[in-house]
């Protein structure tokens, strides 16, 4: 079988030479297209690809239809939203992501993101501590959870969460308390991690409701995807509240305006940051190369999400 890695922001190189070993040891091919310019390169390519491997490079029904051949698509990470799963179940093509294998990247770049606007961006003046204060944790999946044990074992946080999926007896294990509502969520977090992935329900689903409830001084943390907030209503609240403070590994649409208008109370990290350690990149490589010989192997489908 061929299998295709088309990333168009490439991976580590030991994330490449370590999925081609899995690949060829399970008897398959690895073919490579790094830095593409044109999709028509990607196309070209994966005419002839049995399986595919991508990061945050988009999976349109345009890529599936050149793919002939395509059995299996991997995105190399935890959101998938850059596959176009319709497409890929009509077309009969397993989707996969790899969950949890850069959760911890993503969960410490959001304790640094929260340090960083405590201590005003490293500018001159008094800043704060996280010990002592709440954080909120809005999806308590993979990077959820990471970010509330370092936030409270490692900073003496108090963690508080928000998720219809995961059992509140789970968190309570973890010493974090399940809040009823996502209201309430809000309500009590000094500093609020966004952990939720970017669906139909999401997708502007953070906005002046629930921005507003944040208590004093507050700071909106955001490591998820751009999509979900609601950028009108996050600049109607900013203004209205002048306490409140946005940061981001997703620069939003409108950044420039809420630079321009918020100054020192936003941050976008330049480009999406969160899973961008070697750890990370290596390990959500070798996953996404470990699932696809297992799934022509066995046909094991343990990571599907076009189900
Ligand atoms: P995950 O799949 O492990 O966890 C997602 C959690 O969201 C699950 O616990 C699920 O129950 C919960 N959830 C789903 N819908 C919800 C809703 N409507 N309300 C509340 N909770 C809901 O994913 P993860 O590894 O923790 O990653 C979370 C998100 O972070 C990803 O979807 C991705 O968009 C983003 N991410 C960003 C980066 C980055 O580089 N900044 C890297 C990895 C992931």
């Amino acid at each position: 079988m061929k299998v295709l890695v088309a990333t168009e922001k490439p991976f580590a190189k030991a994330a490449v030479d370590g999925s081609r070993a899995i690949v060829e040891k399970a008897g398959h091919e690895l073919a490579l297209l790094e830095k593409y310019t044109d999709v028509e390169q990607f196309f070209a390519a994966v005419a002839d690809a049995d399986a595919l491997i991508v990061r945050s490079d988009k999976v349109t029904a345009d890529v599936i239809a050149h793919a002939k051949k395509l059995k299996i698509v991997v995105r190399a990470g935890a959101g998938y939203d850059n596959l176009d799963l319709a497409a890929c179940t009509a077309a009969g093509v397993v989707a996969m992501n790899t969950p949890g294998q850069n959760s911890n990247a993503v969960a410490e770049l959001a304790i640094g993101l929260m340090i960083y606007m405590s201590r005003n961006q490293f500018t001159p003046g008094t800043g704060r501590e996280l010990k002592g204060k709440t954080v909120g944790i809005h999806a308590y999946g993979n990077v959820g959870r990471l970010v509330a044990m370092i936030a409270k074992n490692g900073f003496g946080m108090n963690v508080i969460a928000f998720d219809p999926f995961v059992p509140a007896e789970k968190m309570a294990a973890d010493g974090v308390k399940a809040v009823g509502s996502i209201e309430e969520l809000y309500a009590g977090a000094d500093f609020l991690s966004l952990h939720i992935p970017a669906t139909a329900e999401t997708k502007g689903s953070i906005g002046y409701k629930l921005v507003s409830k944040m208590p004093k001084g507050a700071c909106l943390v955001n490591t998820a995807r751009k999509e979900v907030i609601n950028e009108a209503e996050l600049l109607e609240v900013l203004a209205e509240r002048e306490d409140l403070k946005y940061v981001t590994d997703i620069a939003a649409e409108r950044m420039a305006e809420l630079k321009e208008k918020f100054g020192n109370r936003v941050f976008a990290t330049p480009k999406k940051q969160g899973a961008e350690t070697a750890e990370a990149n290596i390990n959500a490589g070798l996953a996404a190369a470990n699932q696809i010989c297992d799934f022509f192997a066995t046909g094991n489908r343990k990571f599907q999400v076009n189900k």
